[in-house]
């Protein structure tokens, strides 16, 4: 719940993450909170349980470990409570299951993250929830996919992959005036670099497994929500019965205390790659925001403070078999899920569910996501993978 924090609101980013969400008074003076092992707690009268009139009652229901984190998030966030939970993808699923029932219909723009729309084609189509997806270029045409039983309108931006981008506070007011809840993916841009609230949205999503824990690690997922939407994702955990670790909570508190420094040196080290990406023959397309040839990077430009170190590269020409000749070449950059972490990761991007917005046409698209390494390093890596090409 709402953060109780001494710093003012104009602290900047760093000062935040180092000194919000939990005051180290609470705690005999330690500059960090104890990882609370936790199921039962003690009450000390009859009169004191029934009234459930104490801070803490359960485990599940939340620990001066958890508080802390869920603080620190509404503090960066600007939202009036977070919950947690295990992973990012549960992140998506609570809020989805806490504002959808049967009959239901839910907007999810086309360039989601893959398991969203698994989720949304498997589990809520079960339940007798619609999906539509929208094209993330729609805009104000929004309005006209809405129904009277939309109940959810859910973002992601940029999106996962492509990073088309959205004006968010467009759609989130689309949304809203017909009546329905709106809920963003935040996880690429973090909320040092956009805060879906401030620009309408209702519910912001983070999986934690990427920046805010930052070091390939931990799992962890949140949903901050405004004042009008908490309660009812709050008794949603409840009523499902989920919360998450005190180790895992104190590992993404760790991380957060170093995100601001992490992210200046991912964005650094992705634009000064996407740009030389740029000039390459091997390359058709370099889909990055911060690029000014980006055909989002005007709404990017005007909603978003920065650009963290996750971009796409088109190649020019070629199949899978190109695309695995660039990737087996590669010695630094991993072949492996996730990203978020301190070390440079590549993938082959799979586009084929997609329904509205298609896949990139000139050849396969290979996801980078930059760590922390010397970017002459990560460069001479990625020049064997186009020398690779080069030698198909
Ligand atoms: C990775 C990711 C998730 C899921 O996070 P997990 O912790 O891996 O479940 C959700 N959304 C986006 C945009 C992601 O990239």
């Amino acid at each position: 719940m709402s953060n109780p924090s001494k710093l003012g609101p104009h602290a900047g980013p760093s000062t935040r993450l180092l000194h919000t969400g939990y005051d180290p008074s609470e705690f005999f003076g330690f500059v960090n909170p104890p990882s609370v092992h936790a199921s039962t707690v003690l009450f000390p009268d009859t009169a004191t349980m029934r009234r459930r009139d104490q801070k803490y009652i359960y485990g599940l229901r939340g620990t001066p470990t958890t508080d802390a984190l869920e603080r620190a998030l509404d503090d960066l966030e600007g939202s009036h409570g977070t919950i947690l939970v295990p992973s990012g993808l549960a992140a998506i699923s609570f809020p989805l299951l806490a504002f959808l029932g049967s009959g239901d219909h839910c907007l999810v723009v086309d360039s989601v993250y893959g398991p969203t729309r698994l989720f949304c084609d498997t589990l809520l189509t079960r339940m007798g929830i619609e999906t539509e997806y929208f094209d993330p270029a729609v805009g104000a045409g929004l309005k006209d996919l809405m129904r009277a039983n939309t109940r959810v309108v859910f973002l992601e931006a940029p999106g996962s992959n492509t990073f088309e981008m959205l004006d968010v506070a467009e759609m989130a007011g689309i949304a809203r005036a017909g009546g329905a809840v709106s809920m963003i993916d935040n996880t690429w841009a973090t909320p040092l670099f956009f805060r879906p609230l401030d620009h309408g949205v209702d519910l912001s999503i983070h999986a934690l497994t990427k920046y805010p824990g930052g070091h390939s690690d931990v799992m962890m997922g949140s949903v901050s929500a405004n004042r009008e939407t908490f309660d009812r994702l709050r008794d949603a955990q409840m009523q499902i019965g989920v919360n998450v670790s005190p180790d895992d909570t104190y590992l993404v508190l760790r991380g957060l205390k170093t995100m601001a420094l992490r992210l200046k040196a991912h964005e650094a080290a992705a634009l000064e790659l996407a740009q030389w990406m740029e000039t390459r023959s091997e390359v058709a397309r370099v889909l990055h925001p911060a690029l000014p040839s980006f055909p989002g990077h005007d709404l990017w430009k005007r909603q978003f403070t920065g650009a963290s170190g996750l971009f796409s590269i088109v190649l020019d020409g070629g199949g899978p078999r190109a695309a695995a000749a660039f990737l087996d070449a590669l010695r630094i950059f991993g072949l492996g899920y996730s990203w978020g972490g301190f070390e440079s990761l590549a993938l082959e991007v799979g586009l084929s569910d997609r329904v509205v917005a298609k896949a990139p046409l000139e050849g396969p698209v290979i996801r980078l996501q930059i760590g922390l390494e010397d970017v002459a390093d990560l460069r001479a890596d990625l020049e064997g993978g186009f020398a690779a090409l080069a030698a198909l």
